[in-house]
């Protein structure tokens, strides 16, 4: 008889410090990364597909979003920061790419409360295209796993795609006339 298919993994992949809400000082966290994985006789085979991922104090074990780490991230400067590929390490997953004006803030806020979406989810920032000066806003799940930049601001998880980064760099969302626009 042959068995396969596939397997939900959750597995620790990496740790570093950060500022635990419950514990109220620095803690270790560890980085836990669920993958689909296909598996047969119930060997994994291969990475899988990234489902989820979450970071959990090493001291009181609650987890978090990895939205969290998003709060002390530090401002990018230039378009050549935003377009350095990911090290290995996850924090340098984190930067603050953009920056909103009040009433884009408020908007966000606004869709966010009607849309019913959940806390955990950050706000996902691409320009509608390379020439416009529009923007698109959504709400998703961030993966801090390289294909993203995680920041902040004004109270809002911010996530921005790293190839879309370099051009947004330095910038500030704006919401007027019904629409997002960087300046
Ligand atoms: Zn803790």
């Amino acid at each position: 008889m042959i068995i396969w298919g596939n397997i939900e993994l959750e597995k620790q992949e990496e740790v570093g410090d950060f500022h635990c809400p419950a514990c109220n000082c620095e803690r270790k966290f560890e980085l836990l990364r669920t993958r689909d994985c296909f598996h047969l006789f119930f060997i994994p085979l291969g990475q899988g597909e990234l489902l989820q991922e979450r970071i959990r104090c090493q001291s009181c074990r609650r987890p978090y979003p990895v939205t969290l780490l998003a709060w002390s991230a530090p401002t990018l400067a230039s378009p050549e920061e935003a377009a350095r590929p990911a090290s290995e390490f996850l924090l340098s997953n984190f930067g603050n790419v953009v920056a909103l004006t009040d009433s884009a803030a408020e908007e966000i806020r606004r869709r966010h409360l009607e849309g019913d979406f959940e806390t955990s989810l950050a706000v996902r920032i691409e320009p509608v295209s390379r020439a416009d000066k529009e923007i698109a806003i959504t709400f998703d799940t961030p993966i801090a796993d390289g294909r993203d930049w995680l920041g902040a601001a004004h109270g809002l998880p911010l996530v921005v795609d790293r190839r879309s980064a370099p051009d947004l760099v330095g910038t500030t969302i704006d919401f007027r006339d019904g629409q997002f626009y960087r300046d």
